[in-house]
């Protein structure tokens, strides 16, 4: 069954600039850390990415670990691009990263020239693609000069092999440092993708303004804290959610702690006194920063990615919502 991608799926969207260029981003990404391993139906997940689409959510984000196991998430992606969006390469932008541990051995983790150039090489093939849009360094390595992995980034661009650069999970400095040596080399950088959530404030505490002064875009992930910042777990642990899988980045513990629960109370109130869903509300509410380009998503069904894109339908914030909304947001 061949993908007709519908005729209308840019008239509900409006694009956002990454910083000052070129590119414009959907407020609402897909992104794939979650739910596209190896153990998951490809079916739903094809569903997933053709129904992104149609949205009007343009960009992918995935990195060389993503799975379970690493890797699965980019041979996942690969097969749907091949199978469907063959013919519409140009309107997507697909991002990948590495920094985290990926292979065995020395070369296999880290922030030098020899992991990430190989490791993009090897996301390539997984992903059946001649070039990624975005190629990030994951997270800062102290160990090794911010030059050489700065130097990897812009080979990385003047090889053909991505289109832009960027980083994920610099402190402020660094993506000062950063941003400096890749515009001395030529390659400007374009976007960092740290997390940010009304649980997880860290960012307003230096990078936000960063990114202004520089001129970058952020790309901001885990926007509904992994699922805490839906009404998923009103009453419990779902079986199949992040929470319920032992040993996942998302614990029981944080689901029942009492904060959050209150937390998550006063803001669901908030929401519905804006017709609005908590994910919906917690979406709008990472968005009001003109430098968050994109909040970068994780879905596990259509209808979540469905429920959440309706955010575009009220990006805007009183005063005093968003000093209501202070009271709950904490981290
Ligand atoms: P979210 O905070 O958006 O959490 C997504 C999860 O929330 C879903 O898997 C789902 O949980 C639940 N959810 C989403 N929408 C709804 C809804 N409407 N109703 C109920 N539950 C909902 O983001 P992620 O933590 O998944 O991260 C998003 C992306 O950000 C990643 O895929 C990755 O691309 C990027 N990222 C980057 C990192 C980095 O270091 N650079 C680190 C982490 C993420 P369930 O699966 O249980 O249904």
């Amino acid at each position: 069954d061949a993908f007709a991608p519908s005729p209308t799926r840019y008239d509900g969207t409006s694009y956002r600039r990454v910083g000052r260029s070129g590119v414009l981003l959907p407020p609402i990404s897909l992104g794939f850390w979650q739910n596209f391993g190896e153990d998951r139906d490809p079916q739903t997940l094809r569903a997933i990415v053709r129904r992104a689409f149609d949205l009007g959510i343009t960009h992918f984000d995935l990195a060389n670990n993503y799975g379970p196991p690493p890797g699965s998430a980019e041979e996942h992606v690969g097969r749907i691009l091949e199978q469907d969006f063959r013919h519409l390469r140009d309107e997507i932008i697909v991002s990948t990263k590495a920094g985290y541990r990926m292979g065995p051995g020395p070369y296999g983790d880290g922030g030098s020239r020899k992991y990430l150039l190989s490791s993009l090489d090897r996301s390539l093939h997984r992903l059946g693609l001649g070039y990624v849009d975005i190629f990030y360094h994951h997270r800062e390595d102290p160990d090794t000069p911010l030059e050489e992995t700065m130097g990897a980034l812009d080979q990385a661009v003047r090889s053909g092999r991505a289109l832009y650069a960027g980083i994920s999970n610099y402190s402020p400095e660094r993506t000062v440092e950063a941003a400096e040596i890749l515009a001395d080399l030529g390659t400007p950088l374009l976007i960092h993708q740290p997390s940010y959530s009304m649980f997880n404030r860290s960012v307003e505490h230096g990078l936000l303004d960063v990114a202004d002064g520089l001129g970058i875009g952020l790309a901001v992930y885990s926007p509904l804290q992994q699922g805490l910042l839906t009404n998923k777990y009103a009453s419990g642990v779902p079986t199949g959610s992040r929470a319920s899988s032992t040993g996942g980045s998302l614990t029981s513990r944080q689901v029942h702690d009492h904060a959050y629960q209150e937390c998550r109370h006063g803001l669901s109130e908030i929401a519905h006194g804006r017709g609005q869903s908590l994910a919906q509300l917690a979406l709008a509410w990472t968005l009001r920063h003109p430098s968050v380009a994109t909040a970068l998503v994780g879905a596990s069904t259509v209808r979540q990615l469905e429920q959440n894109i309706l955010t575009v339908e009220n990006l805007d914030f009183t005063r005093e919502e968003l000093a209501r909304i202070d009271e709950y947001a904490i981290d």
